[in-house]
C-alpha cells in the first residue's frame, strides 16, 4: 500500500512568546512519498519538524501516527514506534567507526541486550539491521573507518544511516543537503529516492532544483502557516507561491 497515511497533523500550533511559529498546520505524510517543506527563513519549517519528532511540545493541535494520537509522546517514544529524524552531526561519534556509530543507534532501540553483554550488538540481532543501514546509505565500503575520516557528504550519509538503524517508517530530515557540493547532493538525492518506497520522507530543502528533482509533494509555508500543498507542477504554476516565496 503506497498511499497509506503514516503521519498527519491537525491544526498544529506552536507559539514562542507572542509569535506563532506554526499555526493551523494540517499536513499528511504518505508512505512512498517524498514531501518537501519550502518557505523563506523563519517560515516555521524546523518548528514543524520539531513538533513531529516531539522535540518541542505543541501549544495546541494534534499529531497522528498510523491513526494514533501521538501528540503527547516523547521523542524517544516516537523514535521507538518508527519516527526517525536526523540531527545534523550531533549524533555522530567522530572517534568511533562508521559501523560502531550505526550499531549504537540500533542498540538504542533495544537497550536491554546491551545490559547482558556490553558488546551484544556485535553478534546480536542488530548485525542485520546495521549491515542493511550501511548498505542503504552506501557506506558498507568504509564501515571500519573512523567517522572523523569521512568526507562531509559521507558524514551526512552516516547521519542518515544512524536514523535508519532505528528502523523508522517516517524520516524527518531538516536540510539534508545543506553544505553539500553538487555531486554529493546528487548522491544523497538518489539515496533518498531509493528509500522512499518503504518510507515516508519529510524534508526541508532550499535548493529549488533539488526540491523539484526529489519531491512528490510540496508544502509551502509562510509566517507559520501553510500557504499551499501540491505536486511540483502545481507549486510551479501557483501565482501565490511565486509572489509570496519565489519573488517572481
Ligand atoms: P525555518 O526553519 O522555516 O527557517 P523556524 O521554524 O526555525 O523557521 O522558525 C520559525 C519562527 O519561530 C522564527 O521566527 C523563529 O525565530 C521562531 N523560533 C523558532 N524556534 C524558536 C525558539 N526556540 N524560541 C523562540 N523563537 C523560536
Ligand atoms: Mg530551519
Amino acid at each position: 500500500m503506497t498511499n497509506e497515511v503514516l503521519l498527519r497533523t491537525v491544526k498544529l500550533r506552536r507559539t514562542f512568546g507572542g509569535l506563532a511559529a506554526n499555526d493551523r498546520v494540517s499536513i499528511e505524510l504518505k508512505r512512498g512519498e517524498v514531501h518537501a517543506l519550502l518557505g523563506p527563513n523563519g517560515a516555521g519549517k524546523s518548528t514543524l519538524i520539531n513538533l513531529l519528532s516531539g522535540d518541542i511540545p505543541a501549544t495546541s493541535g494534534e499529531v497522528f501516527y498510523c491513526g494514533r494520537d501521538i501528540t503527547k509522546l516523547t521523542p524517544h517514544e516516537r523514535s521507538l514506534i518508527g519516527i526517525g529524524r536526523s540531527y545534523q552531526k550531533t549524533n555522530i561519534f567522530p572517534g568511533f567507526t562508521v559501523r560502531e556509530n550505526v550499531r549504537l543507534a540500533a542498540q538504542s532501540r533495544e537497550p536491554r541486550a546491551a545490559r547482558i553483554f556490553s558488546d551484544a550488538a556485535a553478534f546480536g540481532p542488530y548485525c542485520e539491521v546495521v549491515d542493511e543501514a550501511l548498505h542503504l546509505v552506501r557506506l558498507a565500503g568504509v564501515a571500519d573507518r573512523k567517522a572523523s575520516e569521512l568526507s562531509h557528504g559521507q558524514q551526512r550519509q552516516l547521519e542518515l544511516g544512524i536514523v535508519l538503524a532505528t528502523k523508522p517508517r517516517v524520516l524527518l530530515l531538516d536540510e539534508p543537503l545543506a553544505g553539500m557540493g553538487h555531486e554529493e547532493s546528487l548522491k544523497m538525492i538518489e539515496l533518498l529516492r531509493g528509500l522512499v518506497a518503504s518510507h515516508a520522507i519529510l524534508l526541508v530543502e532550499h535548493d529549488m532544483d533539488a526540491v523539484f528533482a526529489i519531491a512528490d509533494v510540496l508544502t509551502v509555508m509562510v509566517n507559520g502557516v501553510v500557504l499551499i500543498t501540491g505536486t511540483p507542477q502545481e507549486i510551479r504554476a501557483s501565482r501565490e507561491v511565486r509572489e509570496a516565496y519565489l519573488g517572481a
